[in-house]
């Protein structure tokens, strides 16, 4: 991308400079760290546009929006009743008032309310000065023209006040808000039209592997079908992103490099799968280094070893393993929040991760974060439990469609009994 609105990597940081740093080891990358790491190059784009404010669901507002006027517009009633002076009853039982009209929602009462007098009023009605309070009807005795009051009435009950909930001028929505139904419903309730949202991330992707075969051809021996493109383009529509799906490519030098060039001429950001593991990391290493600036780590988490990061052109790449379950496990926990951050969504919201008890023993060798499948469910207890899904391999993606959630277990965790509690990091709202 070579746009003045690309997601131009943030500052004059360069990723092979900062792969040089001390505490610097790509054999044994913490999870937290390759964030972090990742997180130093990622900064917001800058193009936006202005869509219908429906077409804004899904996206990121880049404007603040300002009220442009009081919400609710007028003092008005939350019930339906009758509105008075607080003064004609004030601290009397039994007090009866003349009914002069009714304000209706929508139907303004116009004439003059005279002390001792009052009006039938709807919910949404506008209460006219200066009646204070409105008494609602199941609390009142009605008789001819005139309704009786009962005791303990309060000044300003059941009023909405003119610009309680927002006041004209008042900042509703800030730049970076990810626009869900309520803000929608929000700009609509001010009347505002169209927005400005930030442009959609442009996204491409491919599978690597010479074993891959695409939907629709048959599977020799050794073959697989390609399943990550799908999984990823999943994950990927779930954010909004545009998607540039470039499909498979050999593990041949010259069509990789072909694939690159173009992915990095057209998208914002460069996803792949496959082809980043040792053996294969090397003659892609090469390639990648010719064409920008990329690392290779190996992360101190399974599933997901291999990964890479890195510029090509101007932009972003992200070079996820092959397998299955760590194709997830890495978006999830390495492309998600870089993705939100380029797309303008601010401030980034932490995974969600709560504590639940482990219902199973835990199978687990100290030395790397682990991303185990589980099933979350409400414990008898009134707490959360959770179960882990059977076999944990990285090429077992049923273990991704059994499970509801990630449990998280710490690098120097090692096997555990049940009973033990444990974080667990939810699919829905990752995605
Ligand atoms: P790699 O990281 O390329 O060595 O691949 C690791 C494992 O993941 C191998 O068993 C591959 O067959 C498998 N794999 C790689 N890419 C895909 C894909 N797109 N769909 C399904 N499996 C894959
Ligand atoms: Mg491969």
């Amino acid at each position: 991308m070579t746009d003045p609105d690309s997601a131009a990597p943030a500052g004059s940081d360069s990723i092979r400079a900062a792969s040089c740093a001390d505490d610097y080891d790509p054999n044994s990358m913490p999870v937290d760290k390759a964030r972090a790491f990742i997180d130093r190059f990622v900064a917001p784009i800058t193009g936006t546009r202005r869509v219908p404010v429906r077409d804004a669901l899904g996206q990121v507002l880049a404007e603040d929006i300002v009220s442009p006027f009081d919400v609710p517009l007028a003092d008005n009633s939350a019930m339906d009743g009758y509105a008075l002076r607080h003064s004609d009853v004030d601290g009397r039982e039994g007090v009866t008032l003349k009914v002069v009209g009714t304000a209706f929602a929508g139907r303004t009462f116009n004439g003059e309310v005279a002390p001792g007098e009052c009006i039938r009023i709807m919910t949404g009605g506008v209460v006219p000065a200066p009646l204070d309070c409105v008494v609602p009807q199941e609390h009142t005795r009605p008789g001819d023209g005139v309704v009786t009051f009962g005791a303990g009435l309060r000044r300003a009950q059941n009023v909405r006040y003119a610009g309680e909930d927002i006041r004209r001028g008042a900042v509703v929505l800030r730049r970076g808000q990810w626009m869900r139904p309520a803000e929608v419903g929000l700009l609509a309730s001010l009347g505002i039209g169209d927005a400005t949202v930030y442009r959609r991330l442009r996204v491409a992707f491919f599978s690597t592997g010479d074993e891959l075969v695409s939907i629709g051809g048959s599977l020799g021996e050794g073959q697989v079908y390609d399943s990550n493109r799908y999984t990823i383009h999943g994950m990927l529509s779930r954010l909004g992103v545009d998607l540039i799906d470039m499909g498979v490519v050999r593990d041949e030098p010259a069509k990789l490099e072909a694939h690159f060039a173009e992915a990095a001429r057209m998208a914002d950001v460069i996803i792949t799968s496959g082809g980043v593991s040792v053996g294969e990391a090397d003659f892609i290493k090469q390639m990648l280094d010719r064409m920008g600036e990329v690392v290779f780590w190996k992360i101190a988490m399974k599933p997901g070893r291999p990964l890479a990061y890195g510029r090509i052109g101007g932009a972003h790449f992200f070079g996820l393993p092959g397998n299955p379950v760590a194709v997830m496990a890495t978006f999830y926990q390495f492309v998600r929040e870089p993705l939100l951050k380029m797309m303008g969504r601010d401030p980034m919201p932490l995974l969600p991760m709560f504590k639940a008890t482990c219902t199973a023993p835990l199978k687990k060798a100290p030395g790397r974060t682990e991303f185990q499948r589980g099933v979350l469910s409400a414990g008898a207890d009134g707490g959360w439990q959770v179960k882990p899904t059977g076999e944990q391999g990285s090429g077992i993606l049923s273990s991704m469609s059994l499970a509801n959630c990630f449990i998280v277990l710490p690098v120097d965790q090692g096997n555990a009994p049940a009973g033990t509690v444990v974080d667990v990091q939810m699919f829905e709202g990752l995605v």
